[in-house]
């Protein structure tokens, strides 16, 4: 496979942005080598400088649930932008988007919106804090919230402790409003209410923690943080940006029916273009300004051509048995890989829930905690992740990243790819 262009496109990126990417995953350093340097998509694939073509399982990092360039999607963006690109004044489409979300959507009764998943966590951490006048907040390692800086923060050493910040750049005193403890684990959590009684302003936790491997929790846990949560006046936040839409129309929250009290969206909430959301009750969505005092504000927040995308996206996500195709697909795909491990008695697992996969090198029949992610097993997935790319797979540039099947996806891609998974594995395990 001849990649001299993107090659030679790198080497020039690398004048221009630190690393040569403007988002740190994109530069492959987790598998190595070099980023392709893509030209254009349709549908489920992917084109790239050199010409070649690619099944796409990345999708953007989540958003393009309908697959590259949905002719509705482009559309729509189309008339938007004829007619002016933002106005920073209301427009109808807020308000059609809005309607779309939340008439199909009974977790939340208004919504705000803005330009990524970081500001919507951001946001929904100011308000939480504003609500309930406290600082401390609750986070789980293994879970990735944007950059926000009191949420680049990892576990420290102990069962419950105030994490290291995982970048240069943030205050320790941000760090210290930080509480990290390990998913699915109800003494740690009821250790950090009991050690910081009447401080902590929420939980935040990805329902279906899919940013570092896919961990997928007890509902039990789930049930058991809305919980706590309540009884110590704290909020619980649901950070669906990757969830949201796409496990179910309602997310995780309908997924597992527990109501959070604040909810964050992203992703397949823009139709691929720059859309982030926070939504919780008309009482703690009242205490945004302008109606109340907690300050949240964004200059291209809204605009058509993002709202029109978002709009064509979500009606296509509203048709019935659209959730349940794309699970069968997905089924389809991870039955056919695990089937191909079991036969050779390889050590790899696959998990999945709705639309996303993940796939580990383990004998571990669950993984619900990072801690449980072997580290070492990585090497494999690189050496997986190049073979893939020469049998023309595209997926995100880590093991710990989960994959996304779209609706443009055929039964005749899937099985290509499975095809090309088993002779992937074959040569990675060899
Ligand atoms: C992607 C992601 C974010 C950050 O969204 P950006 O649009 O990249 O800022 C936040 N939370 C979760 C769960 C995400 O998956």
């Amino acid at each position: 496979m001849n990649r001299s262009k993107s090659e030679a496109l790198f080497e020039k990126a690398k004048n221009y942005f630190p690393g040569g990417v403007n988002s740190p995953v994109r530069a492959f350093r987790s598998v190595g080598g070099t980023p392709l340097f893509i030209k254009k998509g349709k549908g489920a694939y992917l084109e790239d400088a050199d010409g070649n073509s690619f099944i796409d399982y990345c999708c953007s990092w989540g958003p393009l649930i309908l697959g590259h360039a949905n002719n509705d999607v482009v559309d729509a963006v189309k008339t938007a932008v004829e007619n002016g690109s933002s106005f920073g004044a209301p427009t109808e489409l807020e308000n059609d988007l809005a309607d779309l979300i939340l008439s199909n959507n009974a977790y939340i009764e208004k919504i705000r919106f803005v330009s990524s998943g970081t500001e919507a966590v951001m946001s929904a951490i100011r308000l939480a804090r504003g609500v309930t006048g406290r600082s401390k907040i609750l986070k789980f390692e293994g879970c990735y919230h944007g950059h926000v800086d009191s949420l680049l923060v990892k576990a420290g050493s102990g069962l419950v402790t105030f994490g290291n910040t995982s970048s240069a750049g943030v205050p320790e005193a941000f760090v210290n409003e930080t509480i990290v403890v390990s998913l699915n684990n109800q003494a740690a959590v009821e250790d950090a209410f009991r050690q910081f009684a009447g401080e902590i302003a929420c939980i935040i936790i990805e329902p279906i923690p899919a940013n570092n491997g896919l961990l997928l929790q007890d509902k039990s846990f789930l049930e058991f943080l809305r919980d706590i949560a309540t009884q110590n006046g704290a909020l619980l936040i649901f950070d669906e940006v990757i969830s949201g839409f796409r496990v179910k129309f309602d997310g995780a929250a309908g997924y597992y029916n527990i109501r959070p009290d604040i909810i964050t969206y992203g992703k397949i909430i823009g139709g691929g273009l720059p859309v982030g959301a926070y939504g919780a009750s008309k009482e703690i969505m009242s205490n945004i300004s302008p109606e109340g005092n907690v300050y949240q504000a964004g200059t291209l927040s809204g605009n058509p051509v993002a709202m029109s995308a978002g709009i064509a996206q979500l009606q296509n996500c509203l048709r019935p048995g659209f959730y349940e195709a794309l699970e069968a697909m997905t089924n389809r795909l991870v039955s056919g890989i695990r089937k191909h491990a079991e036969e050779k008695n390889y050590a790899v697992k696959l998990w999945s829930v709705g639309s996303i996969y993940w796939i580990a090198f383990t004998q571990r029949e669950r993984i619900a905690t990072a801690e449980e992610i072997d580290a070492a097993s990585m090497q494999i997935f690189r050496k997986m992740y190049h073979e893939l790319l020469e049998r023309g797979i595209y997926l995100g540039p880590s093991g710990y990243e989960v994959g996304f099947v779209s609706a443009a996806h055929t039964e005749a891609d899937i099985d290509r790819t499975i095809q090309a998974f088993c002779e992937a594995l074959d040569i990675a395990l060899a």
